[in-house]
């Protein structure tokens, strides 16, 4: 199998046949033997019967249906799996990935390169949006140990034996954009210009996109944790310092201040610190707490397309 393309799927009918026509203009002129491999991460609408239907008509296609919504990241993790191309191919469903660049892709990753990735500018995306995802990344890459660029996602193309890193790595809580970095290999990039999602809207509301920028910070190091040390010990400093100037001030007989307003800054200002560095401590208790029950990343309820192509050597 010369390529696999692997299609995390949450409540995309309305797009899918239009992908498939859009890969089948693309894919045939550009490799031989190829999959694509549609995963149902647990929609509620029809994405499931529309991924039976495309497997029955075209050999090429099959699919996994997990249990039920796991996430980008578990259904991604599930399409790697079952993968058995020389190179994965990872887009989206939802038309915003095009599948034109994908020539530029594949050249890249056959003229030496491990990954390909391709970054999307930030054009016809809320002024906002685009500003806070700046800040982020520029946070990201000051706090942790990999370097992650704006626009990157999950649109990459890898050779088998990054796909194989990936894959090589046990953790059940994942954050992709960054263990697609960590892995290393040479890596190149391929800009293009963002498009805007034909149907429906993204899957990532605010909430769940804030929970996935604080996974980007905490999955790959403890500096956050170092940086709560640090903050707790400058803010002890200080406030000793403080104490000994009170001290030294009512032994000097000053006259004392109704310091109401000290009280409450201190207060709040130490009581907001020991939440904050309580949150940091926690956030990482609680990965601990999720790998170690090590938990599946999901479950396969239904699978199906073309016969299963025979597991690949050594595997
Ligand atoms: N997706 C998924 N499970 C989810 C959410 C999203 O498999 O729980 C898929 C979705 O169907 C799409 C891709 O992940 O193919 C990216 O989702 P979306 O377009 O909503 O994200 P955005 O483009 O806003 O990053
Ligand atoms: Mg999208």
């Amino acid at each position: 199998m010369d390529l696999s393309v692997v299609i995390p799927c949450f409540n995309e009918e309305r797009g899918l046949k239009e992908l498939r026509d859009e890969l089948n203009a693309v894919l045939p002129a550009l490799v031989g033997r190829y999959e694509v491999v549609l995963v149902d991460d647990g929609s509620t609408d029809g994405t499931l019967e529309e991924a039976r239907r495309l497997s029955s008509l075209d050999p090429r296609y099959r699919y996994l249906s997990l249990s039920r919504n796991f996430g980008k990241e578990g259904a991604m993790l599930a399409g790697i799996r079952e993968a058995t191309g020389d190179r994965v191919l990872i887009m989206d469903a939802d038309l915003q990935h095009p599948a034109w660049l994908i020539a530029d892709m594949l050249k890249l990753l056959d003229s030496g390169h491990d990954q390909v990735v391709a970054r999307r500018d930030r054009h016809g995306e809320p002024r906002v949006r685009a500003l806070l995802s700046k800040l982020y990344y520029i946070g990201v890459n000051k706090l942790a140990d990999v370097q992650l660029e704006d626009g990157v996602g999950d649109f990459r193309v890898l050779s088998r034996r990054a796909v194989d890193a990936m894959l090589a790595m046990p953790e059940s809580n994942r954050f992709s954009k960054g263990l697609f970095a960590w892995v290393g290999f040479r890596t190149a990039t391929v800009p293009y210009r963002n498009v805007t999602r034909k149907y429906d809207r993204s899957c990532f509301s605010l909430g769940k996109l804030v929970n996935y920028g604080i996974d980007g910070v905490v999955s790959f190091n403890s500096k956050p944790l170092r940086a709560a040390v640090y903050l707790g010990s400058l803010v002890t400093l200080l406030a000793f310092v403080y104490a000994v100037y009170v001290i030294v001030c009512a032994l000097a007989g000053f006259p004392g201040v109704p310091g109401y307003a000290t009280l409450m800054v201190g207060i709040t200002g130490f009581g907001g610190m020991q939440l904050l560095l309580l949150g940091v401590v926690g956030e990482y208790v609680g990965r601990i707490y999720l790998e170690s029950k090590k938990r599946p990343p999901y479950f396969i309820k239904e699978s199906g397309g073309s016969v299963m192509p025979p597991a690949r050597e050594g595997s």
